[in-house]
């Protein structure tokens, strides 16, 4: 008996009938090697697979469970409001609460709910291309901002892990469109507008790059001599070509603040997009902004936008009380938990001398095992950077780990994300299993 036999059943029963077995890419062991553990159920900050294996969980669905997995609170919400029909195809109460508490806590005044961060992606393209009437869009490459056509160009999370360039079946007239960047390069921004200024709807960033593995928006002298941060030189030069700035904080939206990256550099921006842990693990997300660009969608506007499912009750009622009880101690303790976890990382990896580089974005953080040879002090501030990093080191680390019962996400260019769950018992259990896989790692560069 192996200790993932039935995840192995389930997985080449799955592989039958789903392609490659899984529903979204990143959920693959391609990079890792391996067959993903099957879930059969969570609590707090620990996943039970299919073997009854328990492992602490450093996933998070990929950064919605801010407050763990099933947390009772979200739980009876999602319970009550299911009890009173699943959706009705008219407005609720609730989704209004939903749209309220998103901007009291950001920039936006008003929004527009979606199912996932892809539609509301997909969406705020469609209004800043709608509002200002050019075509082309910039974006950065590493950034993953779901997978609209537009925006899979040079993009980051399960691409960057399967180091594909851009997907077939985009057209090359939207890829056309589409113009990247180097993350963090003004210089290479300035080129683009220089040449294309004029065609330019928007700008669309991840507020602090989190698919690339996490990526440090920079701060430099802008044109008064005085530090500026990346996000605010994207808005200023958008702003002078006539372009809006789009602010992608599907991943950072309150997480790494209450509001989120804009918590961190106060840049507002004209459009953003949320998700993740403002549907507490249900399928809802949203896009929002200035008033008077978002009165340009319909019914009042002319750009159109829809959903059959958009505001869905049961998911607003797990998105809501998610937020209520995102307060400012949960964000204190996962800042604390992140700190902690971070620290014992660095020891265990230098304790073994593997060269490596933690990049952080409040709580989030990527950890990049480095080849041998590669400098103290080596920053990584673009997808070029992140791309240097050792894969075998990281498979033979990811490995150990899910070993010793901590299920780190399957690829190094993801962020460890931490929850209010995550307790000092949980942390423990990390931290002792971080010295073997730091062996693991070593032995494998
Ligand atoms: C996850 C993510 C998306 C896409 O959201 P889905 O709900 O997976 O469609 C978009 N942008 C960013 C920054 C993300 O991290």
């Amino acid at each position: 008996m192996s200790v993932d036999d039935r995840s192995r059943e389930l997985f080449e029963r799955a592989s039958r009938s789903i392609p490659g077995g899984v529903n979204s890419p990143v959920r693959a062991f391609t990079s890792v090697g391996g067959t993903p553990r099957f879930i059969a159920r969570a609590k707090g900050a620990y996943l039970y697979d299919a073997d009854g294996n328990e492992l602490v969980d450093l996933i998070g669905s990929w950064g919605p469970m801010l407050l763990g997995h099933a947390h009772p609170a979200v739980l009876d919400a999602v319970t009550a409001a299911a009890a009173h029909g699943t959706s009705y195809g008219a407005p609720t109460e609730n989704e209004v609460v939903l749209a309220e508490t998103i901007i009291g806590r950001t920039p936006v005044e008003q929004v527009r709910l979606v199912n996932s961060g892809t539609e509301a992606t997909m969406s705020v393209l469609r209004l800043a291309r709608g509002v200002t009437g050019r075509q082309k869009i910039v974006k950065f490459a590493g950034c993953y901002h779901g997978h609209v056509d537009a925006l899979l160009v040079a993009a980051g999370s399960g691409m960057a892990t399967l180091a594909v360039p851009g997907s077939p079946g985009v057209p090359d007239a939207v890829a056309a469109d589409t113009l990247v960047a180097p993350y963090n390069d003004r210089a290479a921004v300035e080129a683009i507008f220089a040449e294309h200024g004029d065609d330019i709807a928007c700008i669309i960033t991840e507020a602090a790059p989190g698919n690339m593995g996490v990526i440090e928006p920079g701060v430099a002298p802008g044109p008064d001599g005085r530090p500026e941060h990346f996000n605010a030189f994207l808005r200023r030069i958008a702003h002078a070509h006539g372009a809006l700035f789009v602010s992608d904080e599907v991943m950072t939206g309150f997480r790494v603040t209450r509001s989120g990256q804009f918590g961190v550099d106060g840049v507002e921006p004209d459009l953003m997009t949320f998700g993740k842990v403002m549907g507490g693990g249900f399928p809802t997300a949203a896009f929002g902004g200035r008033r008077d660009l978002m009165q340009h969608l319909s019914p009042v506007g002319t750009v159109y936008q829809a959903g059959t499912l958009s505001g869905n009750p049961v998911a607003s009622a797990a998105g809501v009380t998610t937020l209520r009880l995102a307060t400012d101690e949960v964000y204190a303790h996962i800042d604390a938990v992140s700190r902690t976890i971070r620290g014992a990382v660095h020891e265990a990896l230098d304790a073994v001398g593997v060269p490596h580089v933690i990049n952080t974005a409040g709580s989030m953080f990527s950890v990049f095992l480095m080849p041998t040879g590669t400098p103290g002090g080596t920053r990584i501030t673009d997808y070029a950077g992140a791309q240097r990093q050792s894969g075998a080191a990281f498979a033979a680390f990811f490995h150990a780990m899910l070993d010793q019962g901590i299920h780190l996400p399957p690829s190094g260019y993801e962020v460890w994300f931490v929850s209010a769950a995550h307790d000092d018992s949980a942390i423990d259990r990390i931290v002792s299993a971080l010295p073997k896989a730091a062996v693991a790692a070593r032995t494998a560069l």
